[in-house]
């Protein structure tokens, strides 16, 4: 515990050097990392893997992405409590869970959280750099950053995300079918396309006539509410994201 929570620290302190992670994002980052190491190494490492290859691909032409999902999407590029909680809050609990009651149960809920999280991470970080995405919903052109628009580019990078937890799982040795945390993943990050595209709060910029999901729009002006589920934001999505991985992967596990 005391290791985990000195390896936590590091992680957390480089991660804010690197301007990756907010204050508060830097303060759910450790709990996350504390609670997740107490549950075993490899629940640490996996985290860990993850939270790398999510900070490496957010930096793939980082400056290109900011300009063009800029006006659109709720928040900056460094991480914030809210962010960190979505895509490791399902894992955290589930790492708490063994911690408490041993079970095989939780390395399936644990496994399909993470991959889920990984594969739209992956695919929003990689998909943001493609051209033109899609509605998943509609098929329309929408602009870069829109939650539910899916590229090619990104669908590829969102299935490898799944595909890299998915064997970080199995060189983990934990009981969990490759297949069942991959398709956890994949079946995650197409909940948060469809949700993101549909439920998902979207606001209107009356002064630039532009649809954002954020507060306050990028010329200054406050956004309204114009269509989705108040407050349905895309931290909320992405809990959502990984609770689908989480379900799917404990009932492939179970049926593999
Ligand atoms: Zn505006």
């Amino acid at each position: 515990m005391a290791v985990g929570g000195v390896l936590s620290a590091f992680v957390v302190i480089a991660a804010r050097r690197t301007r990756t992670l907010s204050t508060s994002g830097a303060i759910a980052g450790a709990l996350v990392g504390i609670i997740s190491t107490a549950a075993g190494w490899s629940w640490g490492a996996l985290l860990l893997a993850m939270f790398i290859s999510a900070t490496g691909l957010s930096k793939l032409g980082e400056r290109r992405k900011a300009i063009r999902v800029g006006p659109v999407v709720a928040k900056g590029t460094q991480r914030d409590a809210g962010q960190v909680l979505a895509n490791a809050g399902v894992y955290s609990a589930a790492a708490l869970g063994y911690l408490l009651w041993p079970s095989s149960l939780w390395p399936a809920i644990g496994a399909g959280a993470l991959a889920a999280s990984a594969s739209d991470t992956w695919a929003t970080e990689v998909g943001t750099l493609a051209s033109d995405p899609r509605s998943i919903i509609s098929g329309k052109i929408v602009p870069p950053g829109t939650s539910g628009g899916i590229t090619a580019l990104g669908t590829a990078a969102g299935l490898a995300g799944a595909l890299f937890i998915g064997a970080g799982v199995a060189l983990a040795n934990w009981q969990v079918p490759f297949a069942a945390t991959a398709l956890g993943g994949l079946a995650g990050a197409l909940a948060d396309s469809l949700l993101g595209a549909t439920l998902q709060a979207r606001r209107w910029c009356d002064l630039c006539a532009e649809s954002t999901e954020r507060l306050v729009h990028s010329c200054g002006n406050p956004t309204r509410h114009a269509r989705g589920l108040r407050g349905f934001d895309n931290d909320l999505v992405n809990t959502v994201c990984s609770a689908v991985g989480a379900v799917v992967a404990l009932l492939l596990s179970r049926a593999i």
